[in-house]
C-alpha cells in the first residue's frame, strides 16, 4: 500500500473517545517495547508518527492511526511490563477487553513478537485470547536484524510452537530496521481491509 496520508487522531483511555467513522481497525498487540511503534512507523514510513521509546511500560492508551482516511492502526498498550501496580494492570485488563472484544470494527490483530526471544506467557496467553474470540491473528515476528540468517528458520519455528499457532496463521518474519517483511505485512493487512 501506499501511503499518502497518516495521522493520530486520538489516543483514547475509554471506549467513549474511540473514533466513530468506522473505518476498518487493524491493532497490534505485543510486549511493551517489542516494537510495535517501530512496525507502524516503517509501514508507513515515517520516522516517527508512532512514538518509539526504549522506555517500556509508558504508552497507556490506545493509539489510533488514521491511514489514507481508509483505515486505523491501532496501538495498544504493551503488556508485561513488570513495573506496574496491581490497579495499574487491572486498569489495562479493562482496557483491553473493552476493545478487542466489543470492537465492531476491528479485522484483525498484529501480534509482534521478538524473534529472538521465545514467546513470553504473555504473548501465549494474547494469542490465546485472540483465538478464543476468534479474532484473525497475523504473527509478526520483529527485529529480524538482530539474527543470524543462518538461525531464521528455526527461530521462526519455535515461535510457532511455543505459540502453539493455528498452522493457517500467517507468520511473517520483520524488520523495521532493514524494512524486510515489509511487503509481506501488507499484504496479509490489505487482505483483512478487502
Ligand atoms: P513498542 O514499545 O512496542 O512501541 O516498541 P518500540 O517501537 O518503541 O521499540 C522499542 C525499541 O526496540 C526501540 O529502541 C527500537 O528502536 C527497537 N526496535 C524496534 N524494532 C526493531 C527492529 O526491527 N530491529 C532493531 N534492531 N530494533 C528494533
Amino acid at each position: 500500500m501506499k501511503v499518502t496520508k497518516a495521522e493520530i487522531v486520538i489516543s483514547a483511555v475509554s471506549k467513549k473517545q474511540y473514533p466513530e467513522d468506522g473505518l476498518p481497525e487493524i491493532a497490534l498487540a505485543g510486549r511493551s517495547n517489542v516494537g510495535k511503534s517501530s512496525f507502524i512507523n516503517k509501514l508507513i514510513q515515517r520516522k516517527n508518527l508512532a512514538r518509539t521509546s526504549s522506555k517500556p511500560g509508558k504508552t497507556q492508551t490506545l493509539n489510533f492511526y488514521r491511514i489514507n482516511d481508509a483505515f486505523y492502526f491501532v496501538d495498544v498498550p504493551g503488556y508485561g511490563y513488570a513495573k506496574v501496580s496491581k490497579k495499574e494492570r487491572e486498569k489495562w485488563g479493562q482496557m483491553m477487553e473493552e476493545y478487542f472484544r466489543f470492537r465492531e470494527t476491528l479485522r484483525a490483530v498484529l501480534l509482534i513478537t521478538d524473534i529472538r526471544h521465545e514467546p513470553t506467557k504473555d504473548d501465549v496467553q494474547m494469542y490465546d485470547y485472540l483465538k478464543y474470540y476468534e479474532i484473525p491473528v497475523v504473527i509478526i515476528a520483529t527485529k529480524l536484524d538482530k539474527i543470524p540468517k543462518n538461525k531464521r528458520d528455526s527461530f521462526v519455528k519455535r515461535t510457532r510452537t511455543v505459540l502453539q499457532a493455528d498452522p493457517q496463521d500467517v507468520l511473517i518474519p520483520f524488520s523495521a530496521e532493514t524494512g524486510e517483511g515489509k511487503e509481506a505485512a501488507w499484504s496479509a493487512i490489505e487482505k483483512y481491509l478487502a
